[in-house]
């Protein structure tokens, strides 16, 4: 697919940031020229526009320069999904492991309604433990998560099977094995 060709040339990798041994992919280069980021929103736009949604979800927090730019064009409202401590209201909470440690989400009791139909998006897939902890939250509320969606899958990391094997669908525009 041409766009998704395109989309990946305007991925930078960063070597060993932040930590030795990573190679972190960097989308900020798609969102600085207005041709990238309208190719971007408009693959997202053609997958979402006859999937009958009711929220696009975003996760924190590139996940949150995504999502609302999807949701507004679909004509529909935004969730965000944050790290801990940050939504003022009250919240459900998920953790789930990290490398190192443990990480928890947080979204508003009253972020959707039962049976509301949501996508979940994200700038990238690898572990797929943030998108599996948003998955989560959405369910606690009772709404049905559509899909996962995130520009940028690592399928070594396993993430993206791994959600699907747990009942998720997941579109990425591209990926780097
Ligand atoms: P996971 O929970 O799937 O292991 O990690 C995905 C999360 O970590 C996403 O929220 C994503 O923003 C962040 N992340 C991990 N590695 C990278 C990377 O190489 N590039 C970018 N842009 N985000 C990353």
């Amino acid at each position: 697919h041409d766009a998704a060709a395109f989309i990946k040339s305007q991925v930078r990798t960063i070597p060993d940031w932040p930590l030795p041994g990573v190679q972190f992919r960097d989308i900020t280069p798609l969102l600085q020229r207005p041709k990238t980021l309208r190719v971007l929103i408009d693959l997202f736009i053609e997958r979402y526009v006859e999937a009958k949604l009711d929220y696009v979800a975003g996760l924190d927090a590139r996940g949150f320069i995504i999502a609302p730019i999807v949701a507004y064009e679909l004509n529909l409202g935004f969730i965000p999904i944050r790290k801990i401590g940050k939504l003022p209201y009250k919240t459900v909470s998920e953790s789930y492991a990290l490398e190192y440690g443990t990480a928890t989400v947080e979204i508003h009791e009253d972020a959707c309604e039962p049976g509301n139909r949501v996508v979940i998006v994200d700038d990238l897939i690898a572990t797929g433990g943030t998108m599996m902890a948003g998955k989560k939250l959405l369910e606690r509320l009772g709404a049905v998560v559509v899909e996962g969606a995130a520009i940028v899958d690592l399928p070594d990391l396993g993430g993206s099977k791994l959600l699907r094997e747990n009942g998720l669908p997941i579109y990425t525009v591209t990926d780097f094995p």
